[in-house]
């Protein structure tokens, strides 16, 4: 008899569930995303105890008909695709068409909707992806819907719930990060009958303000070029604080995180603030759809761009040159990266083309003209050195160069961990998978092989394959091709806790978080042992898009000026 069993719908749908929905809090992003998707122009949320037991979200949009509003729940319903093409061209919130789903299969759900143009409305109401009624009602154009008793079926994720005041701060979070970018649209959120925020529907600046209030303390930043459109508020430097700042990113009115992008801000704000202070800062990118990553996780709030690295330099320049208007900045300042000493360097050109990849940089910065800085550096350009000693190798630790402006310092172990994730991401795959010649053998703790199987879906999808051998002893039998046999174990392992340890459900296990622990494993396994490992490794380096600080946020050069050196005398 055949062991394997299809899953009934129920489950599968409880299952798929868990990925979407994790909290009360998942439950008002999809909601409320769906009214603005249909084109509402007032929404409001009505919340009882932290949305353990209410969440309802009522809209003036378009409205369902009878029959959509059935097929509404089924899943990979969407009215928002229906070919490959539109994924590329996504303008909507949701397309995935699984919330509504996942939502029924772990709530009690009742929908009242009504096209805006119809008589008659319907009335639905499902329980654990069971239809239980149906009917034609009276009910205002538009869309009400209301969740009761989330993960009531589920008590072991019910468990999980926080305090109701720390699920509602969750919820409001997330309706600050809709509420921001949809500014035309009027708001209310109501909490155990008390009205927390009431928003008329106005400016920009004017929602930013009505939610945080800190008018004050807002800048102006509005700046395209070909490629992006950047705009949105900044704060002056004096505003920053220690403490948790507002620190928002909208792609195409779409909230998204970026350590990368924030590293971006700072450099801004370089000698502005104290490196422990933050900026408060919405900041809102306009680009084609096509140049994002739309094919994201209803979760997942990091987005792949197209042209990160030029962004990154523009948003410099853009927060920079506010920074100056406003007289923050001397203007002459403007800029100041060290690699203008690059360019004079009269040394003996031992590294030239070093010089000429900055050069590139120096002219897209000038320029701004960033579809040109999409330099390719498929060939890792070569330095042309005459002598070793050039460069020195400190005990595997640093390299040290001479440049025109005083010593060039490059850690070692933090630049090979963006060499390698930037190779991994230009792969954009490590799915190729290799069988090992030797099964690797890897041990684990219960707690360790309990979380594997959560996630031994992933750990395939990249190129692992495990053997069972005995109770918590297993084989590697395949890895990806991309890694070294002997970093195996350790980057199992390091996946295993990563995922162990997400308590945010914003922060599931990413492949980019696989990458980067490759990239972490892979160098330390990695030594410079002669100067053409050293020189290789420069040349890799600067082809990387991002040089000065790694994934990690670690700075991986530094330039010691002559001032400096002499100060130690
Ligand atoms: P998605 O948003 O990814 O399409 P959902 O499960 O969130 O998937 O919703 C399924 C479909 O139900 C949507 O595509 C839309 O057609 C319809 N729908 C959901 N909520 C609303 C609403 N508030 N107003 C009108 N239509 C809605
Ligand atoms: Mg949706």
């Amino acid at each position: 008899m055949s062991k394997i069993k299809i899953l009934p719908e129920t489950i599968a749908n409880q299952i798929a569930a868990g990925e979407v929905i994790q909290r009360p809090a998942s439950v008002i992003k999809e909601l409320v995303e769906n009214s603005v998707d249909a084109l509402a122009t007032k929404i409001e949320i009505i919340i009882k105890d932290g949305g353990k037991t209410l969440i309802q979200v009522v809209d003036n949009g378009i409205g369902m008909s009878s029959d959509d509003a059935r097929l509404a729940f089924e899943r990979h319903a969407t009215s928002k695709i229906s070919t490959i093409e539109d994924l590329f061209n996504i303008k909507t919130k949701g397309f995935r068409g699984e919330a509504l789903a996942s939502i029924a299969s772990i709530a009690q759900v009742e929908m009242y909707t009504c096209e805006r143009d119809s008589e008659i409305g319907t009335h639905l109401i499902i329980e654990g992806n069971k239809l239980l009624k149906i009917e034609d009602c009276k009910t205002p154009p538009g869309t009400n819907i209301l969740v009761k008793n989330l993960f009531f079926n589920v008590p072991a994720r019910r468990k999980f719930l926080k305090s109701d005041s720390t699920e509602f701060s969750h919820i409001v979070e997330e309706f600050i990060r809709i509420a921001i970018p949809h500014h035309d649209i009027e708001f209310k959120l109501i909490h155990n009958n008390q009205t927390i925020y009431q928003l008329p529907a106005q400016k920009l600046k004017e929602r930013i303000i009505a939610i945080f209030d800190i008018r004050k303390q807002l800048i102006d930043i509005n700046l395209e070029n070909d490629i992006i459109k950047i705009y949105g508020y900044i704060t002056a430097p004096e505003y920053a604080t220690k403490t948790i700042a507002k620190q928002y990113f909208f792609v195409n009115n779409r909230f998204f995180k970026s350590m990368y992008f924030l590293k971006a801000v700072q450099k801004a704000y370089e000698n502005l603030i104290s490196e422990n202070q933050k900026p408060n800062f919405f900041i809102f990118f306009e680009v084609e759809p096509q140049k994002i990553d739309v094919n994201i996780h209803p979760t997942k709030t990091e987005i792949n761009f197209e042209d990160s690295n030029a962004i990154f330099n523009f948003l410099v320049n853009v927060i920079r040159k506010s920074l100056t208007t406003f007289d923050f900045v001397p203007a002459i300042d403007f800029d100041n990266a060290p690699i203008v000493n690059f360019i004079n360097s009269n040394s003996k050109s031992s590294i030239k083309n070093l010089e000429e990849t900055f050069l590139h940089h120096i002219i897209d910065k000038n320029t701004q003209n960033l579809s040109q800085s999409k330099i390719n550096f498929e060939e890792p350009k070569t330095v042309s050195t005459q002598s070793s000693k050039d460069i020195i190798i400190l005990k595997n630790k640093y390299l040290l160069t001479n440049v025109k402006s005083g010593l060039l310092i490059i850690n070692i172990k933090e630049a090979l961990k963006q060499i390698k994730y930037e190779e991994l991401l230009k792969k954009h795959t490590i799915h190729s998978s290799i069988s090992c010649l030797y099964p690797i053998p890897i041990t684990l703790t219960p707690e360790e092989e309990n979380e594997l199987h959560n996630i031994l879906n992933e750990i395939n999808k990249i190129g692992f394959q495990l053997e069972k051998i005995s109770h918590l002893t297993y084989n590697i039998t395949s890895i990806p091709s991309t890694i070294q046999a002997d970093t195996a174990v350790d980057i199992i392992k390091t996946i295993i806790h990563l995922s162990l340890i997400q308590i945010d459900p914003d922060s599931k296990i990413t492949e980019t978080d696989v990458y980067k622990q490759i990239a972490i494993a892979n160098s330390a396994k990695i030594s410079i042992n002669n100067y053409n490992e050293a020189q290789e490794l420069i040349n890799k380096l600067f082809n990387c898009s991002e040089h000065q600080y790694n994934f990690e946020g670690k700075q991986i050069m530094k330039i010691l000026s002559l001032e400096e050196i002499d100060k130690l005398f």
